[in-house]
């Protein structure tokens, strides 16, 4: 059986380790690079060390990327910088949750909370022990916005400005206003409500997101056989005699038993749009964008006290430390901070950092990465299209294909690998006439 994978981020990179040595694979990539929206981009700093498309963050509870990383030799122990949750601000603010057993480490994470009273405590403390009963569950008939789900469980203090409001928008990249309650539970289901040792833990890639994934995965790929095109964009697909034709710009054409499209949900129309007519759902279109900040401080006058800290200036967001004194800020969803110029934005936030470091003198050498559809908006009853699609041999991947989750590497890697192996499956299966 050939497969052609169209789309090489983390979805395709996930369907073609899946599919390797069991099936001939042939990925499609329009870009330069492996990795779509996690990558390593042609910038580097002022100390040449490489810049990535966006500051990406990952977590323990990522079981599927950890396991991919490790099958194809990438290991996640050197790659990955593991640390305890902590979430910490300017205000004063900080949950750190302790090196314990689950749900020990909530618990006194919680009880230890500062800037918060005991009565929030103890209410929070009973709402996520409820929704712990519930298994986090949000009927899809009852899925609300956030910021109703939140005012309905009267989490209405500090715990809602400093925590579940800035976890919502960087977890579903959605404001709580405009994101879905259930994805949300999800996440805190698969994060803070998860009882494997270290699901909660925060992992900063120590090397370039490249790095991280996509280039070893191209050399393991292509030691197995598999052919990568890289600068192939897919123009056109063709169902012809139960197999598919694929047409490249660049003029390729072949024919391929099964086809995984796994691109951003934004490309996937121009693809479909000239198959037979058949009932599926459009996939998700309206996006959100995510803009990063790189800053190169002298090393010891921006010496983070936690790797991760949230900035509580107008603007929000998250400064990461990439290496002492090179910090990242990512901010995400739509915001004021879209109408500023980059100069301007890098002020604002220079400014948001300075209340951390007094000391800090003028703003330093920047660079601004604004990535205008980052993911897509993470709504209520938002509908997804299924990974098998009424066109016999074509399925679907990609971080926008799994009902109830969010954005992630996690949900592409999970999609990728679900797709390849619904391919195998219908491998075994005689393939339908597809509709006329
Ligand atoms: C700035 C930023 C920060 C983020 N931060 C985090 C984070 O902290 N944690 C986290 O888990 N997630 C984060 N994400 C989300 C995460 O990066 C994405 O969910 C994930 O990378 C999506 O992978 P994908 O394979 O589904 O899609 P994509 O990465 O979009 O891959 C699709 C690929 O298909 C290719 N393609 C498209 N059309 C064609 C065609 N016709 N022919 C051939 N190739 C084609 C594209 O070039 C692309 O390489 C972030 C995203 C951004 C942009």
């Amino acid at each position: 059986m050939n497969v052609a994978i169209i789309g090489g981020g983390w979805a395709g990179i996930a369907a073609a380790v899946t599919l390797a040595g069991k099936a001939d694979v042939t990925l499609f990539e329009a870009g330069r690079t492996l990795g779509g929206r996690a990558r390593k981009i042609t910038r580097v700093n002022t100390r040449g060390a490489a810049l990535d498309n966006g500051q990406h963050i990952l977590l323990g509870a990522y079981r599927e990327t950890l396991a991919l990383m490790r099958t194809i030799g990438a290991a996640p122990e050197t790659r990955l910088r593991r640390l305890p949750l902590r979430i910490q601000d300017a205000s004063g603010f900080r949950l750190a949750l302790p090196r314990l057993p689950h749900p020990f480490n909530l618990l006194f994470g919680f009880l230890g909370a500062r800037n918060t009273g005991m009565g929030e405590k103890l209410a929070t403390a009973r709402w996520m022990r409820a929704l712990k009963a519930r298994r986090f569950a949000v009927p899809p008939e009852a899925d609300s916005s956030v910021q109703e789900w939140l005012d309905a469980a009267g989490q209405n203090g500090v715990l809602r400005r400093h925590l579940w409001e800035p976890l919502c928008l960087a977890a579903l990249n959605t404001p709580a206003e405009r994101a879905s309650a259930r994805v949300f539970a999800r996440v805190l289901q698969e994060s803070l409500g998860n009882s494997a040792p270290g699901a909660t833990d925060l992992l900063l890639p120590r090397v370039s997101l490249s790095d991280l994934l996509p280039e070893p995965a191209r050399y393991w790929l292509e030691q197995r056989g598999a052919t990568i095109r890289m600068r192939e964009r897919v123009r056109a697909l063709r169902p012809l005699d139960g197999r598919w034709q694929v047409a490249s710009e660049r003029g390729l054409e072949k024919t391929f038993d099964k086809l995984i499209l796994a691109v951003a949900p934004w490309h996937l129309p121009p693809l479909l749009a000239a198959l037979p007519r058949a009932d599926f759902p459009a996939p998700p279109q309206a996006a959100e964008p995510i803009v990063t900040l790189y800053l190169d401080y002298p090393p010891r006058r921006a010496a983070l006290p936690y790797p991760l800290l949230a900035l509580s200036g107008k603007h929000g967001g998250w400064l990461v430390e990439r290496e002492q004194g090179a910090l990242a800020i990512a901010l995400s969803g739509r915001g004021a901070w879209e109408e500023l110029t980059d100069e301007a934005l890098a002020t604002a936030l220079h400014n948001d950092i300075a209340r951390y470091f007094p000391r800090l003198a003028a703003l330093p050498p920047y660079q601004v990465i604004r990535e205008k559809r980052a993911t897509f908006s993470c709504r209520p009853r938002l509908p997804r299209c299924p990974q098998e699609t009424p066109w016999p041999g074509l399925f679907i991947a990609g971080d926008h294909n799994l009902p109830d989750y969010p954005a992630t590497l996690e949900s592409a890697v999970r999609s990728g690998q679900n797709s390849a192996r619904s391919c195998l499956d219908a491998r075994a299966n005689p393939t339908p006439t597809p509709p006329t």
